[in-house]
């Protein structure tokens, strides 16, 4: 399936000179969103994995179907503020400024193999602090997978030492 078709590209959105890749378009098409989510659950089973994790909130939309089809758990890092209990966090770059992650302290066994999922690979800061929060609390990066890279913008080279699965690329 050319799951590209599914994706809405929105000029200037959030502001001018970015090209907004809207999944929300893939989403609310059963076919395109379980053929995408089917892609990682094939990819996660090859690496035995016993936990996903995201980060808020399109990295929940992509990893909660992934979880529940391998009948492991998820674990959400959510920026700082969110979560109820004793978390641990990291702090990381955006744009303009830089914005801190979370995850409970409890939500990751060491040892555990984990699968991170997000929407989109960018610059690949968000993922490199959830890299971060993962590891120091013992889990195993045993892959990483996104419905798009942006190759343009060469996140992957922060990320290049992990497994890495993109559906789709522009
Ligand atoms: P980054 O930390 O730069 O890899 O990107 C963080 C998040 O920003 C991604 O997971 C996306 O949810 C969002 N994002 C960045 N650029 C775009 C884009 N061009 N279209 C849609 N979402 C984007």
């Amino acid at each position: 399936m050319d799951l590209k078709q599914y994706v809405t590209i929105v000029p200037d959105w959030p502001k001018p000179g970015i090209k907004f890749k809207d999944i929300t378009t893939l989403m609310d098409n059963g076919e395109a969103y379980k053929y995408a989510t089917d892609q990682i659950v094939e990819y996660a089973r090859e690496k035995e994995i016993d936990l996903v994790v995201g980060p808020e909130a399109r990295g929940f939309i992509i990893g909660c179907p992934v979880a529940y089809s391998l009948g492991v758990g998820f674990a959400p890092v959510r920026k700082e503020g969110k979560l109820p209990r004793e978390t641990v966090k990291v702090s990381y770059g955006l744009e303009y400024g830089k914005d801190v992650l979370t995850i409970h302290r409890d939500a990751i066994k060491p040892g555990q193999r984990v699968l991170i999922t997000d929407d989109l690979l960018a610059t690949g800061g968000t993922i490199e602090a959830t890299i971060k929060l993962v590891e120091e609390l013992g889990g195993i990066v045993a892959g990483i997978a996104f419905l798009i890279e942006l190759s343009y913008l060469e996140g992957r080279s922060k990320i290049g030492k992990y497994d890495i699965l993109t559906l789709m690329e522009y």
